[in-house]
């Protein structure tokens, strides 16, 4: 398997390589050459194997320069239960991503049994290992410089932390995350993990580290690299839970099943399309977004527009609130007919903040040979589902799993199953499941008490030379 750019303008490359890289050379995303196909034969074999085994069999087949022997130790290392040992049911951690039945045909699959209670650690642990792996096998070393206002910054450090040949530097807006999120980043010890708290918003942490991305000189001389949510290895990582999920609900191997998926920047529910891609039988796949409803309005009406900052809101599903949804462009990618010119010209509109209007058949074909769907929640809306699954199920869900399961229900169909992908634990939530539920949110005992770790952090201005000064005294 080789990688191409969905915009038509990279030489085929090897994973190890996009794997360490962002943004292909024209500005495209890396994307598969092609997709294998699992026919019911191969999806039957599939389907009684375990997550790490399920991982390696699916994985392998985009992998072409790590031996398999040594992609499958990766893989085994990182989906191990002690790893994923939030669960609720501590009998169940093994299986990685349970499953649970809510009534006839709709379930919730657990994704946030990893060690920043959200899904972002499916696929950040498998990257940790690859990236340490690939860095040595090349004798080169990274230097992660990123921004986050919650759940990528800790996925990220969590999955990086004493790995060899990776520093992380993680700027976040000072005094602006809720205790439990910084409690969760600041008290991580390991040297290779700095933590820049940015007196501004998240807007600033985010300038600049583009700022220094965008000097050429200085992100050769400190080799600076990033693990965003457009890195192929997280989306190629996400497409296991699919298969996992839909051998746990279908009754039989080729049955249609539903998957929901709360979404920000497209990356989740991009993998849903290419598990789909590989043969799958997913039937309908569920965008669901909060207030920044960019996705919901291009699968409503075919029209993709960016926001603004202006149109932009801050939500209570914080980590669903995004401005254009990056990974769109792998779909997009697929739906035109993998046209790269075509692709291109589509995404220079974008970026001139036109957006662009799909033609009528592609917004069929989105519809009826892609199968996907939309939905999106208000506040109201999430506070109502909290309460609704807490009264008629007995279980707490966070602020964006609640945003599925609203979307979820519009879209039921009471004879295919559904699964709601849930994205995060309450516990990271507790402001809003306070004011849904009135009590705090049920929290994993071994982080009880997490709060009162020792924290450790710098502080910075918003200001580009200051970080820039930081980095290279450090790494
Ligand atoms: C990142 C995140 C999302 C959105 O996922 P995308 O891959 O960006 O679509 C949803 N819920 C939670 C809790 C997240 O952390």
């Amino acid at each position: 398997m080789k990688y191409i750019s969905t915009r038509g303008g990279m030489a085929p490359q090897s994973f190890s390589d996009i794997l360490l890289g962002g943004l292909a050379p024209d500005g495209g995303l890396a994307i598969a050459e092609a997709y294998p196909r699992f026919g019911l034969d191969a999806l039957e074999r599939l389907s009684t194997l375990s997550y790490a085994d399920l991982a390696f069999q699916i994985i392998d087949h985009f992998v072409d320069d790590i031996p398999a022997a040594d992609l499958k130790a990766l893989i085994a290392r990182t989906y191990t239960a002690e790893v994923y040992c939030n669960g609720r049911d501590p009998a169940r951690a093994a299986e990685i991503t349970p499953v649970t039945r809510l009534e006839d045909n709709l379930y919730l699959q657990e994704l946030s049994n990893g060690p920043t209670l959200a899904f972002k650690d499916m696929a950040m642990q498998l990257l940790g290992n690859l990236f340490e792996y690939v860095l040595a096998h090349k004798g080169e070393t990274i230097n992660i410089v990123g921004a986050t206002s919650g759940d990528t910054g800790s996925a990220a450090e969590y999955a990086m932390r004493g790995k060899a040949g990776v520093n992380v530097v993680m700027l976040s807006p000072y005094g602006k995350m809720s205790p439990f999120q910084r409690a969760q980043m600041f008290s991580l010890q390991d040297a290779n993990i700095h933590n820049v708290a940015v007196k501004g918003f998240f807007d600033a942490c985010q300038d600049m580290v583009k700022a220094v991305n965008n000097d050429a000189a200085f992100k050769a001389e400190h080799k600076i690299g990033a693990v965003n949510s457009i890195n192929w290895g997280r989306v190629i990582a996400q497409v296991v839970y699919y298969f996992k999920g839909y051998f746990a609900v279908a009754k039989k191997v080729g049955d249609p099943v539903d998957f929901c998926v709360p979404s920000g920047n497209f990356g989740n529910v991009c993998a849903g399309h290419i598990a789909r891609q590989l043969g799958l039988p997913i039937r309908h796949l569920v965008v669901a977004t909060n207030e920044n409803d960019v996705l919901d309005e291009f699968f409503k009406t075919g029209r993709y527009q960016p926001r603004g900052l202006d149109r932009t809101y801050e939500t209570s599903s914080p980590s669903m609130d995004i401005t254009k949804a990056s990974n769109l462009e792998r779909f997009v990618f697929d739906l035109i007919g993998r046209d790269g010119d075509e692709l291109a010209s589509l995404w220079q509109q974008v970026e001139k903040a036109d957006g662009f209007a799909l033609s009528e058949g592609d917004f069929k074909r989105m519809h009826d040979a892609y199968g996907f769907r939309s939905e999106k929640s208000t506040h109201a809306d999430r506070l109502a589902s909290i309460r609704e699954v807490a009264q008629k199920y007995g279980i707490q869900i966070d602020p964006h799993t609640a945003d599925g399961y609203k979307a979820a229900k519009a879209h039921r169909d009471a004879n295919v199953p559904m699964v709601i992908l849930e994205t995060a634990l309450p516990a990271k939530f507790e402001a809003t499941m306070v004011e849904a539920l009135g009590s705090q949110p049920q929290r994993p005992a071994h982080l009880v008490g997490l709060e009162d770790l020792p924290q450790r952090f710098d502080t910075l201005e918003a200001d580009v030379d200051a970080l820039k000064r930081y980095v290279a005294e450090r790494v």
